[in-house]
């Protein structure tokens, strides 16, 4: 897909993303709006029928007294808790503070809101104007002690307009004599609560969103990264194989030429160049194979007793020629007793190659190699170790991926499609192996595999 339509999608998505959960955020808002508005009322219209109450029982009382002054030896009950037909002018003895705290209770459980339920606690207390402090606390009588501020209770100090409420008692008299007022200090919690569900949902399906945006990002992106690999894959393939068939057409072109037929050294030399191209060719070809191979995962091993000595003394003689032009040395020092292992020749041998050609390909100077093996716990080991340019810590990890290469510019400048490592280490596993990499950057690597013996 046109790089411009994946971006113009993912933009539109990301748009369509961000747009969907302001839009919730907003209707959270405003239902926190809504639902604070509503418990506000609701306590609102608590206390001002608490408030009422107080009255109504206050002038029940009253008339209870009246009546019983009137008739003294009538059956009416006499409760008079005042001994005075006229109304008491002490707040707090006007205020029967059992029957506050249960119609509180009541009005509120009426509104919904249970003072069982955590959130819903609340303190409450009448305030009175005249002496300038509280009277009432929580159902019971309070004693305010002019200079300690410190002994009424936090939620009162630190009570703020948002979580107090209050409501003037017998609000028709004049001046009003006091105010009941009630704390919720979790109002917060309580209207979370409240829209607690919707919230939830929110946060969970939004997540779900995002995570599954992310990961399609990520697949997109890989993916993306995987066919540009492919194509610059495909392209140096090309390329490189361009050059031998040209060479290969010349040298076959003069082999043909009168003059060349003569002459027995330029057809040695000619014959030559056609074998080393081809040589390289197919080189190129099992790289591509390899490749394929990775691709389909299924490698269909043909498993017989390889000695690895052998193998890897081949190995040493393919990649000599090339080293000792550079002045380099590549060495063996095989000490294993039983290089006998179980596996499929082709690949164990494409494992070393792999390996001795980034050793030389990765050492800018002039390659020294070593390859050292020894037996270990039920395995063999085999070392390829290099001085060449090394890897630093943070690519380590790396290099075993498919088509992973160090970022060429700053460190090296050598032609590779990053397939060799990951090749190596799907090989070394299918044959139960392990590959390890010890290296320090400048100083040299070392390949550490090890096989199983059977
Ligand atoms: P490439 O085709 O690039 O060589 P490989 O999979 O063989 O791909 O290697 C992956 C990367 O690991 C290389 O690009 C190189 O940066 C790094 N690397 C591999 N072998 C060596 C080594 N012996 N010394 C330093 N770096 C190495």
């Amino acid at each position: 897909m046109n790089k411009k339509v994946i971006f113009g999608i993912l933009g539109l998505m990301a748009i369509a993303i961000v747009g969907v959960i302001w839009s919730q955020i907003r209707l959270i808002q405003s239902a926190t709006l809504v639902n604070t508005e509503r418990f506000e009322k609701s306590i609102f219209s608590a206390l001002n029928e608490v408030v009422t109450k107080l009255e109504l029982d206050e002038e029940k009382d009253l008339f209870l007294s009246s009546m019983s002054q009137k008739y003294p030896n009538s059956n009416v009950p006499t409760f008079n808790p005042f001994g005075s037909k006229e109304k008491e002018k002490n707040l707090e003895n006007r205020i029967k503070m059992d029957y506050l705290d249960g119609i509180l209770k009541e009005e509120l459980a009426i509104r919904g809101i249970n003072s069982q339920i955590p959130s819903y606690r609340y303190h409450y207390g009448i305030y009175g104007f005249e002496k300038g402090s509280f009277i009432i606390l929580d159902g019971e009588k309070f004693n305010y002690e002019e200079g300690k501020e410190n002994v009424l209770p936090e939620y009162v100090n630190t009570g703020d307009e948002n979580t107090a409420f209050r409501v003037n008692v017998f609000p028709r008299e004049r001046p009003v004599p006091g105010e009941l007022r009630i704390f919720f200090p979790n109002k917060n919690a309580i209207i979370l609560r409240s829209l607690g569900k919707t919230l939830s949902a929110t946060l969970f399906f939004a997540g779900i969103i995002l995570l599954c945006f992310g990961y399609t990002l990520y697949i997109i992106f890989t993916q993306k990264k995987l066919s540009e690999m492919k194509t610059d894959f495909i392209n140096n393939m090309t390329h490189e194989f361009k050059t031998p068939i040209a060479t290969i057409s010349l040298a076959a072109d003069s082999l043909n030429n009168p003059s060349v037929l003569k002459n027995e050294d330029k057809i040695l030399r000619f014959s030559r160049i056609i074998k080393q191209e081809n040589i390289r060719m197919h080189k190129q070809v099992e790289k591509v194979l390899q490749m394929a191979l990775l691709e389909k995962k299924d490698f269909n091993l043909k498993w017989s007793s390889i000695n690895m000595h052998d193998l890897i003394l081949a190995a040493i003689e393919n990649i000599s020629l090339q080293v000792e032009a550079r002045e380099g040395s590549v060495q063996g020092f095989l000490n294993a007793a039983s290089p006998v292992i179980n596996g499929d020749q082709t690949h164990l041998s494409n494992i070393i190659n792999n390996l001795l050609d980034n050793a030389t390909k990765y050492s800018p100077q002039k390659p020294h190699i070593t390859v050292f093996t020894r037996n270990v716990d039920k395995g063999l080991e085999i070392i390829v170790k290099d001085e060449g340019i090394g890897l630093g810590r943070d690519v380590r990890k790396f290099i075993f991926d498919k088509f992973y290469r160090v970022p060429t510019g700053n460190i090296h400048n050598v032609k590779g499609f990053g397939l060799g490592l990951s090749y190596v280490k799907t090989m070394v596993e299918a044959h139960k192996g392990k590959i390890d990499v010890r290296s320090e950057l400048g100083k040299g690597s070392s390949f550490i595999l090890f096989f199983p013996l059977h």
